[in-house]
């Protein structure tokens, strides 16, 4: 695999690391209940040069861009905390506070966040909270940055998409605590982390393990495209159900030509089928969803960021990741169908379908969350069944 990938190809790395501000002096954060929820400093031994044999040297390539720690700029105005929680939370700066987008998992790593970059940048309210999406590494730490009784009286706003509270329960409630305990087969999140245990989680290092909790949304995006100015800052969100999760959407900042992808475009390719569960995803209509955002604001934009990972600067990095990605869903989807009408079964076609080879060394199309061998499968569970 090692002469196989395109190691040469370093553009991530300087992405990851571009506009850097400052790290913490710590990296650890405690749990309010006594133990540690987050911990980076455990995964230092993927900053010594060294290759592991015991890692995929693609894997290993991902944990180390995955070790972005601290505060970053997006571009001015717009900044990101990186490594404080298994998702990126991102600041945008208004007229007099800051917009949040997705606070993080737990309580704990949401305030430690506000808190640093308060330090940083200097202290300002937080007057608005975005959830892009129905997951709880997206909106588990609300309570640690804002007060319910200012959502409740309508002095900060909390904007989401349509149909988000009943997915957030039907996908965290439901078939939750099942749900949880697959995730830590899943993840491998009790495995110590070194060489021979936990390395990395593909969109972060791993998941806090703090205090989540939820605040109802008091403002809905019901239409699939709509324009809203919150605090001096116009954005554009488009709905996006049927991707990443049932209840989704992206956003748009036409004045700084910023484009923000939610979890719907990160650095690799996604789970169609998610092994702690969760329904199965629809590869053709995320791929649609893609293509729409490519037209209306990919066509434009001068960066491109997301709830996970590292940003895109320039617009033809920006139409290349979101081509390479948007081919990759749709190829998954009618590849597969192809060969299912040609009589390959659930049971073979992970050993038939290929990604096409002009995709394959593409790093941003490859799969760490989701895997090529189990997303196939889920395309002939999606449309016949096991
Ligand atoms: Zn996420």
């Amino acid at each position: 695999m090692k002469n196989r990938l395109p190691f040469e190809d370093k553009r991530d790395f300087e992405e990851q690391k571009k506009g850097f501000i400052a790290a913490p002096d710590y990296k650890e954060i405690m749990a309010d209940a006594g133990h540690v929820a987050w911990s980076m400093g455990k995964y230092d031994f993927l900053l010594v040069e060294k290759d592991y044999k015991s890692i995929h040297p693609s894997l290993q390539r991902q944990a180390i861009l995955n070790m972005n720690y601290g505060l970053y700029e997006v571009i001015p105005n717009i900044y990101q905390i990186r490594g404080y929680d298994l998702a990126n939370i991102t600041f945008i700066k208004g007229n007099t506070g800051w917009i949040v987008f997705d606070p993080l998992t737990a309580k704990e790593t949401a305030r430690a966040a506000l808190k640093f970059i308060n330090e940083q940048l200097g202290e300002r309210p937080v007057v608005a909270v975005v959830y892009s999406h129905s997951h709880g590494d997206h909106f588990g730490g609300v309570r640690g940055i804002v007060d319910e009784a200012d959502v409740k009286s309508g002095k900060v706003k909390i904007i989401a998409p349509d149909g988000f509270m009943l997915h957030a329960v039907s996908e965290n409630v439901y078939a939750g605590n099942a749900m949880t305990r697959r995730m830590f087969y899943q993840y491998g999140v009790l495995l110590p982390a070194d060489p021979h245990g936990h390395v990395d989680q593909a969109i972060g290092k791993n998941t806090a393990a703090g205090n989540l909790g939820l605040i109802e949304p008091n403002v809905i995006i019901e239409k699939n495209i709509e324009e809203m100015t919150v605090d001096g800052i116009k954005m554009v969100f488009q709905n996006t159900p049927g991707t990443e999760a049932p209840a989704e959407m992206n956003t748009y900042f036409p004045e700084m030509k910023a484009f923000w992808a939610a979890e719907n475009i990160v650095a690799t390719i996604h789970n169609i089928y998610t092994l702690r569960g969760a329904l199965v995803r629809d590869a053709l209509e995320w791929s649609k969803k893609i293509d729409e955002a490519l037209y209306l604001f990919g066509k434009e934009a001068d960066v491109m960021f997301a709830s996970h990972s590292w940003p895109r600067w320039g617009n033809d990095r920006i139409q290349e990741v979101m081509k390479g990605q948007r081919d990759t869903y749709a190829n998954l989807n009618n590849g597969v169908l192809n060969l299912a009408n040609k009589g390959v079964t659930i049971n073979e076609i992970h050993n038939v379908y290929e990604v096409p080879a002009s995709l394959q060394n593409q790093w941003f199309v490859r799969s760490y969350h989701g895997s090529v061998e189990h997303n196939s499968r889920a395309v002939i569970n999606r449309y016949l069944g096991y």
